[in-house]
């Protein structure tokens, strides 16, 4: 396979009719599209038969038509394909094909920037990137290039798989709430269509974080991880992101078949930048490493200490844990109990693993 192949995908297309739609990834010029299209056509045609009645159902709330939506299949079926041929999966052995996009202009006749992105991973976990990161920085990169004009933002999003924790967090500081996500399957059914409000809860939306008293967390749990939230290391971007925080978890073991509940404690070591050390991960990990992969961790119940309530850069978003912390929270059982403690204030939260990170469990 020739480098050539993997140049970065990127179009500027209308999607006004079908057959624009086609018109549209000819006219763009970028080879790659323009020979998927015409290598694809039959499915492409299957598509608007098929694929679209499915999902016009499914997403007519999102006020898309027919068209859009087999757009937007398109534009996922371009970015897998570029994932197939590109991704560099050396730790997770398969492609994600990701492709971003922004409304360039709207009324009767949209016109979207799309980029696609694909999995780039490294020997290390930590220095991995995901394909939707590629197709975020890709789209970026060239509306600065190409629409300088145009402030870059996240639309839509289209991908092969549900997005993880930490690109959900991406999406959401990227997009706004009402950003839709939309997963296709391999048969080109559709797996996921929310908003990342949706699948991003943030702290304000009271039927995922439900206000409790302190009274309705178990006590050792609540103290041990007030006592972890001591040694947890400030943020180095204070005042940006706080994200000092401590966390503990009550898990099940036995001794010689006697039923123990133990409580661990795990805090927040480093500048919240890429090398620092989550709670979540740091109290995860040890019990992770004694499991094969796919066991699931025997834990009840989780319960969070703030210093106070997260902030992301821009200040206008607060949140619960990170999307790299709801991530590592998946290998839980989704039905998990999760408290919080915000301490600067008092004030105590309950969700569940499954609202925090919806969609994530629909293997
Ligand atoms: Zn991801």
């Amino acid at each position: 396979m020739s480098r050539n192949h993997c140049r970065s995908l990127w179009s500027i297309a209308t999607n006004s009719t079908l057959r624009s739609v086609g018109y549209a990834v000819l006219k763009d010029g970028n080879p790659n599209l323009k020979e998927y299209f015409w290598k694809n056509l039959d499915d492409v045609q299957k598509a608007n038969r098929t694929v679209a009645s499915v999902l016009t159902n499914r997403l007519e709330r999102f006020n898309h038509n027919r068209t859009d939506l087999v757009f937007l299949w398109l534009q996922m079926r371009v970015a897998q394909d570029y994932a197939d041929k590109c991704s560099l999966n050396k730790l997770s052995d398969f492609s994600v094909g990701a492709a971003f996009g922004q409304y360039i202009q709207g009324n009767s006749r949209r016109i979207f920037a799309f980029a696609a992105g694909t999995n780039s991973e490294s020997d290390s976990c930590a220095i991995a990137r995901h394909g939707e990161g590629g197709a975020l920085a890709t789209l970026e990169a060239k509306l600065r290039r190409f629409v300088p004009t145009i402030a870059p933002h996240i639309d839509l999003v289209v991908v092969s798989s549900s997005p993880c924790g930490a690109c959900r967090s991406e999406i959401f500081t990227n997009g706004h709430p009402d950003t839709l996500v939309i997963t296709f399957n391999p048969d080109n059914t559709i797996s996921q269509a929310d908003t990342i409000g949706n699948l991003f809860p943030i702290h304000e939306n009271t039927e995922v974080f439900k206000p409790i008293k302190k009274t309705q967390i178990p006590k050792n749990l609540l103290r041990k991880a007030d006592g972890e939230l001591r040694l947890a290391q400030r943020s180095r971007y204070e005042g940006k992101t706080n994200t000092q925080n401590a966390i503990a978890v009550q898990t099940r073991t036995s001794l010689f078949g006697i039923p123990l509940k133990i409580i661990f404690g795990g805090h927040s070591i480093g500048d919240n930048a890429f090398w620092s050390l989550l709670s979540t991960h740091s109290i995860l990990a040890p019990l992770t490493s004694r499991l094969k992969e796919n066991d699931v961790i025997p834990v009840n119940a989780v319960c969070y200490s703030f210093a106070d309530i997260p902030q992301t850069h821009d200040g206008k978003t607060l949140f619960f844990p990170s999307g790299r912390d709801r991530q590592v929270l998946t290998r839980l059982p989704k039905k998990t109990k999760v408290y919080f403690h915000i301490n600067a204030r008092d004030i105590y939260y309950e969700t569940t693993i499954e609202k925090l990170i919806p969609g994530a469990f629909t293997v």
